[in-house]
């Protein structure tokens, strides 16, 4: 009897190793846990924002039925449903069939918003901006982009729905034969504006990216930020409610990258919608803004004053 209890007592006496070993296992578990509910967490919201657009997709639906087609802009003002500029439904893209570039996302972007995406590289952002620009079409879902319906608009109207949108890229895609005014005032003679008023808004826009002094200056002659500037000019001077950025700090260095997103802040502060594709953590984290975390192609995560999520955290 005796040595039977000894050997029990021996049993519960656990060694250091073993404590250790136990207080680890316990701090996966709890760790795991609290990646399980975050999880949970972001798939409640995902649910949410998916029934919320069935919702208002059959309400659109419904009024479409006893309504004839109208303009945006003469739409009824009242609801929130009319100050939605961009939104996306179930979208998803496949350039190989069967391989999602992007599956069922779902973003509402409403007028004076500013938006990042963010996500590793091969995520879909890019994807998600040419979907926008109808240089690819879904192969499911609807895009709604300023009152226009981007999946089944006519060739014709591509041209108008584009307008609606400036574009920046990576890569400033100037014209390098060019110089700063020709770059800027080459957007405005593509829509035929008078040359008298080319000529007043032209520089009102060096004006504002802050390159007045240097219109004369080719692409090759001007820093990567200044190239990029002049990028901006030429998305804006045709005044679109929309400026969608790709990567627009992605050959910058630091001083520019602060300067270029303060000045897409001031664009913003000035009523244009804003999106700007990025995986630069920190103007992500600094900027305070709404956060579209895209994964995979799937929408992991959006969030207002949101800030750059690293998932192995
Ligand atoms: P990101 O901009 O986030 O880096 P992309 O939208 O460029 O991502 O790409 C998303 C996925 O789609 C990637 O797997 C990429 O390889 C694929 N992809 C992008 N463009 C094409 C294309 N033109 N043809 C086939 N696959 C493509
Ligand atoms: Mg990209």
């Amino acid at each position: 009897m005796a040595e039977d209890d000894f050997f029990e007592d021996l049993d519960n006496t656990s060694n250091i190793g073993d404590v250790i070993k136990e207080s680890e296992e316990q701090l996966r578990q709890t760790r795991e846990l609290r990646e399980r509910e975050k999880k949970m967490i972001r798939e409640e919201r995902r649910r949410r924002m998916i029934e919320e657009t069935k919702r208002e997709k059959k309400t659109e639906e419904e009024q479409d039925v006893h309504l004839p087609p109208v303009r945006g802009k003469h739409k009824k003002k009242s609801g929130n449903e009319d100050d939605v500029i961009i939104s996306l439904n179930g979208v998803g893209k496949s350039y190989v069939k069967g391989v999602p570039a992007l599956e069922d996302v779902n973003i509402k972007i409403r007028k004076g918003e500013f938006v990042f995406i963010v996500g590793d590289s091969g995520s879909g952002k890019s994807t998600l901006i040419r979907l926008l620009l109808r240089e690819l079409k879904p192969t499911t879902g609807t895009i709604t982009v300023n009152g226009m319906r981007v999946d089944k608009i006519r060739n014709g109207k591509i041209p108008k729905l584009r307008r609606s949108m400036g574009v920046v890229f990576q890569d400033f895609k100037l014209l390098k034969d060019r110089n700063v005014y020709e770059n800027v005032a080459f957007a405005q003679r593509i829509i035929q504006t008078p040359v008298r008023e080319m000529k007043r808004n032209v520089p009102n826009m060096l004006a504002v990216v802050g390159l007045a002094g240097k219109y004369k200056a080719k692409p090759t002659e001007l820093s990567g930020g200044e190239q990029q500037r002049v990028a901006l000019a030429r998305a804006l001077v045709n005044q679109p409610p929309i400026l969608l950025c790709d990567e627009p700090t992605g050959n910058l260095d630091p001083k520019n990258t602060v300067e270029i997103m303060n000045l897409l802040d001031r664009i913003n502060k000035n009523g244009t919608t804003v999106v700007v594709v990025t995986h630069n953590d920190k103007i992500v984290n600094d900027m305070q803004k709404r956060v579209i975390t895209i994964k995979n192609g799937v929408v992991v995560s959006d969030e207002e004053m949101g800030v750059y999520l690293d998932e192995d955290n």
